[in-house]
């Protein structure tokens, strides 16, 4: 029996039990040991995308290999694992061109027919595993190309929040923007992602961090991970003081929120040339667009799902840049919660003053 929080309608989530089955040959059983609140779970919590219920959420997580299935290669039990929600089947088009965090991972979830990985206490009916993942339990079972094994002496808090936020917010400015050193990045929205983003493109080498948010303090928070300058993005005249600080524009705006406003802003802060990347979700009726001029100054507009990340190699290079100083983890993580206070760690997010809240396990 594991012990999971579960939507079984939109608005909050429920503790309950649920019964996960044995692995399959591909398959990886781990004991969750933390998984980090994400603004992502809130767009299916909230009902802004749709999804069957009942389901379980959670898809940052960290924590120990319990048992595998007989093909599995990669990880052992014992290993310290990161998963990651961009589950992949290695052979399709996106896979082998090396754009794996596109793969729609259609043979790494179990056969409509087969027994579900997730079901009731009770066995009477399949819970909805979310986003490959459902890790807001005490355990999971997930295919083994949704996580990869890191260095036993992470702590395996700091290493959930790597398995989405970093991996999306550093994968922009590493995998999506190609960061030159000297370049000037401004990242629109300071949450858990944006944080992230701040503190690779210290790491990449920016000439300037421009980290733009309403709230003040987490202002000061992007100020501690690298931030060269910041900017309320509620001010009149947020596009002005980008176009002074930089001389023109910036090359790379990252849009860390899914706000079309904060979309918007990010297009008219560029530079010449300059690159808009859109991490957010977005509501779905949204649309982001580059007017005739844009479009003259060869200005370029992107999604990056997932940072667009290839986390079996990214994931352990985050994980090394954590330990050697670089990555700062303990700045983003705001506070640890037992599962039984979820509802209000979701709460904290909906108000977007929190950076981020980890649901431990003991
Ligand atoms: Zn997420
Ligand atoms: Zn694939």
């Amino acid at each position: 029996m594991t012990r999971a929080a579960i939507l079984e309608q939109v608005g909050s989530l429920t503790i309950g039990e649920v019964e996960l089955a044995d692995p399959g040959p591909h398959e990886v059983l781990i004991d969750t040991k933390a998984c980090g609140l994400c603004h992502s779970d809130l767009h299916f919590i909230d009902g802004a995308y749709p999804h069957p219920l009942p389901a379980i959420p959670g898809h940052e997580a960290a924590g120990v290999v319990k048992a595998v299935g007989s093909e599995v290669k990669t990880v052992k039990p014992g290993d310290h694992v990161v998963s990651c929600l961009s589950a992949f089947c290695g052979h399709c088009e996106f896979c082998v061109t090396g754009r794996m965090a596109l793969c729609m991972g259609a043979d790494t979830r179990r056969e409509q027919t087969a027994k579900p990985r997730i079901m009731r206490a009770d066995g009477s009916a399949p819970v909805a595993q979310m986003l490959n993942l459902s890790a807001f339990a005490e355990q999971m079972l997930i295919h083994e190309h949704a996580c990869v094994a890191i260095d036993k002496d992470m702590p395996l808090d700091r290493a959930a929040v790597i398995g989405c936020a970093v991996t999306t917010g550093a994968g922009a400015i590493f995998n999506a923007c190609s960061v030159v050193p000297g370049e000037a990045v401004a990242i629109v929205g300071c949450g858990g992602v944006g944080l992230a983003a701040v503190n690779a493109a210290r790491i990449a080498g920016a000439g300037k961090v421009i980290a733009i948010d309403p709230l003040p303090e987490k202002r000061a928070l992007a100020e501690t991970l690298g931030a060269t300058h910041t900017v309320d993005a509620m001010a009149d005249d947020a596009v002005e003081q980008v176009m002074k600080i930089t001389g023109g524009g910036v090359h790379h705006a990252i849009e860390a929120v899914g706000r079309q406003a904060s979309a918007d802003l990010c297009v008219k802060i560029l530079r010449r040339g300059g690159t808009a990347t859109i991490l957010g979700m977005m509501p779905l009726d949204c649309k982001v667009g580059l007017g005739a001029m844009d479009l003259l100054s060869g200005k370029t507009l992107q999604g990056a799902i997932m940072g667009m990340n290839h986390f079996p190699v990214d994931l352990p290079r985050l994980v090394d840049f954590y330990m050697r100083g670089l990555l700062d983890l303990d700045t983003i993580i705001a506070e640890r919660i037992p599962l039984e206070e979820i509802n209000d760690g979701f709460e904290k997010l909906r108000g977007g003053h929190s950076a981020r809240s980890v649901v431990v396990f003991d």
